[in-house]
């Protein structure tokens, strides 16, 4: 029986959590401007996703971990968003994320870009998924629209996914343009709520683009290290890193603290319509970067089997 935890979050008002992360960003960003909109049709370009908004019983989860991947990959470890939406008592929601392929339905092993609504009564599972994988070919990236032998909403290892009703609703609408501080995007905006809010956990999660500039992401390898990895250092040796432009479609999962449940804090994949897409780090172009999210606080935190044996390595 895989580990289970559920925790409620910490949800400020849309209007509170505008002024404070107007605040934040603007210590890392030349400008910043937050604010409450109607979310936009997700079904539009350039989303194209299968729902149009990302509200409704908004909630986040993270599956499985690095813990599994380092120092030895467990190729066992596989999950169905299906079965994760039934889990997180919301079947049928909609997911965006961050995580790993199920490595015996893909053949190898890439990054997961999962968009999915799930099935439930009243509608058919629609799978608007990516995968990022090493093109043997020229050893660059190589996007697909995901697709499994098993089913197109299995992952393996780890996740970590926001998940909603797929509503439209209201919206946090954050600008930031021109990077003056070290922090990537995702990062100032996790750590100006764990400064604000302290012991409180807010979880969010939502899309954002990156519309200038260029970001540096990576892929792993097709092929599980063979050699136990145990440092970052081992990791960032094994990984593949790019330099990939804009515009580049985001998906973030953060909280701003540990509840006490492992968490990986954040965790952003994103896709373009170029070809490219991966893990993010950050962007490498400060000067002329420009960032447009979408983004919601959560309500509810699940922890899905959780790794018994656990560690650092991995979390950035
Ligand atoms: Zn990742």
């Amino acid at each position: 029986m895989a580990t289970f935890q559920k925790f409620a979050l910490h949800v400020p008002s849309l209007e509170e959590l505008a002024g404070v992360l107007q605040k934040g960003l603007k210590e890392n960003f030349a400008d910043a401007q937050v604010s409450v909109v109607d979310c936009p049709d997700l079904t539009q370009e350039p989303f194209n996703f299968p729902a149009k908004g990302m509200c409704g019983k908004p909630r986040i989860t993270e599956v499985g971990g690095v813990p599994y991947l380092v120092p030895l990959a467990q190729t066992d470890k596989v999950y169905d968003l299906n079965t994760v939406a039934k889990d997180i008592e919301l079947p049928g929601a909609f997911f965006l994320g961050a995580g790993a392929v199920s490595s015996r339905a893909v053949g190898v092993n890439a990054e997961f870009i999962p968009i999915a609504l799930t099935k439930n009564e009243k509608q058919p599972a629609v799978n608007g998924s990516y995968l990022a994988r090493i093109n043997p070919a020229d050893k660059r990236c190589l996007l697909e629209k995901y697709s499994s032998k098993y089913s197109d909403y299995e992952f393996g290892l780890m996740a970590n996914l926001y998940a909603s009703e797929g509503q439209p609703g209201k919206v946090l609408e954050v600008k930031a343009n021109g990077r003056t501080g070290e922090l990537n995007f995702v990062s100032c905006i996790r750590r100006t709520l764990e400064k604000h809010y302290g012991e409180k956990t807010v979880g969010m999660g939502g899309t954002f683009i990156i519309q200038k500039g260029k970001a540096k992401i990576h892929i792993m390898p097709a092929e599980f290290s063979t050699c136990p990895l145990n440092t970052d250092e081992d990791l960032n040796n094994w990984l593949n890193f790019f330099e990939m432009k804009a515009p580049l479609i985001c998906q973030p999962v953060f909280v701003s603290r540990d509840p006490g449940c492992d968490l990986r804090l954040e965790h952003t994949h994103c896709f373009s319509h170029h070809g490219e897409g991966g893990h993010y780090h950050t962007d490498t172009t400060p000067d002329v970067v420009q960032y447009l999210a979408y983004l919601a606080p959560a309500e509810l935190l699940f922890r899905i089997d959780r790794p018994k044996e656990t560690h650092n390595v991995g979390r950035e």
